[in-house]
């Protein structure tokens, strides 16, 4: 039975690789920075994801990707989005030869943009209850190596983190000091508008660990995740002081954390400039691990509504949500 509806593709447009479009749609910017440096809210584009005729009434599920550039954020999405539209079929994947289309990835040697991009085309899930909601993915980019950028942006991570009802936060081979660092300091803008009365508590957050080195110590997916996590976030007696409220910080701000580890993906992926995202270029293993991910993002008993308090948001509700929080963030 198939209960996600894939969106209609037509049969014979070619892509290019790493292309900001599909069959279904494209990679919509809803947070830009202005020639100023200053992030814009563009509402209008918003609007045009959310308040679509079927959208619009539907409870939302959005789930985001943060994290540094140049880490396969972009492309991991673009896969997830693909199991999305396909319903997770069997063969959702695509043709050997099929070239990745979505969100666009790959845009290493082009100038990095921060910001904000969400699917222009939510994908409509059946609940078991029956009951159809909207999925929303949204990526998410900033700037973690440059010092004072890390700041400015901490808005864009806790504006993500505040929308979404599954924050993916992709690190690359482990979790480290840094990771949490950076995300305490977009957390704190978070409890700063929660603190304000908008009911902004944040939901799930995904710990996304890309080339895991070592399963052997901890094997790839769920499992070994939660062991990774175990190990960063606890705080035998003896650790230090700062390091302790700090992991305790970040347990505080989300009401369920979780971790993943995938494979790498392979050479091709990681390193050929010739690379166009087609299925026979990546790890079978890598793959497995993903469409693994994707069945625990995204199987209709998994999902996760976005919640502002105790009260469910549909899709309209979101565009309130978000210029609320912009306005309060930005000021
Ligand atoms: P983003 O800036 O985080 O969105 O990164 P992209 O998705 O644009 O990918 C950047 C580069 O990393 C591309 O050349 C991808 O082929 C490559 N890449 C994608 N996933 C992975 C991964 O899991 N591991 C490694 N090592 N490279 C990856
Ligand atoms: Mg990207």
């Amino acid at each position: 039975e198939r209960r996600i509806s894939a969106t209609p593709r037509p049969a014979s447009k070619k892509p290019t690789a790493g292309e900001a479009a599909g069959a279904g749609g494209r990679a919509v910017p809803i947070l830009v920075p202005s020639a100023e440096g200053r992030l814009e809210l563009d509402e209008a584009a918003l609007r045009s994801v959310l308040l679509q005729d079927d959208v619009r009434h539907l409870p939302v599920v959005l789930v985001a990707v943060a994290g540094a550039f140049r880490k396969g954020k972009s492309f991991l999405l673009s896969l997830l989005l693909r199991y999305l539209e396909r319903g997770g079929a069997a063969d959702w994947t695509g043709a050997p030869d099929e070239p990745l289309t979505g969100f666009a990835w790959r845009s290493g040697r082009q100038r990095h943009t921060v910001g904000i991009h969400m699917w222009s085309r939510p994908t409509l899930v059946r609940l078991p209850s029956g009951e159809q909601v909207a999925v929303v993915l949204m990526d998410t980019q900033g700037a973690f190596d440059d010092r004072t950028a890390v700041a400015e942006n901490a808005t864009v991570f806790a504006l993500s983190a505040l929308m979404s009802s599954v924050q993916i936060y992709n690190v690359s081979r482990d979790i480290g000091t840094s990771d949490l660092q950076h995300l305490q300091l977009f957390s704190e803008f978070g409890s700063l508008t929660a603190a304000e009365g908008h009911g902004t508590a944040f939901q799930r957050l995904l710990f996304l660990v890309r080339d895991w080195q070592s399963p052997s110590e901890a094997p790839y997916g769920t499992v070994g995740g939660q062991k990774v996590l175990r190990e960063v976030l606890d705080s035998p007696p003896g650790t230090h002081e700062e390091l302790r409220q700090m992991r305790q910080h970040v347990r505080r701000c989300f009401s369920d954390i979780d971790c993943y580890l995938l494979p790498h993906p392979g050479k091709m992926v990681a390193t050929s400039s010739e690379f166009t995202g087609c299925p026979r270029d990546i790890d079978d293993e890598f793959l497995l691990y993903v469409e693994r991910l994707a069945r625990l993002l995204f199987r209709p008993e998994h999902l996760l509504i976005k919640k502002s308090g105790d009260e469910t948001l549909t899709a309209a509700d979101l565009v309130t949500h978000f210029v609320t929080l912009y306005g309060v963030m930005a000021s």
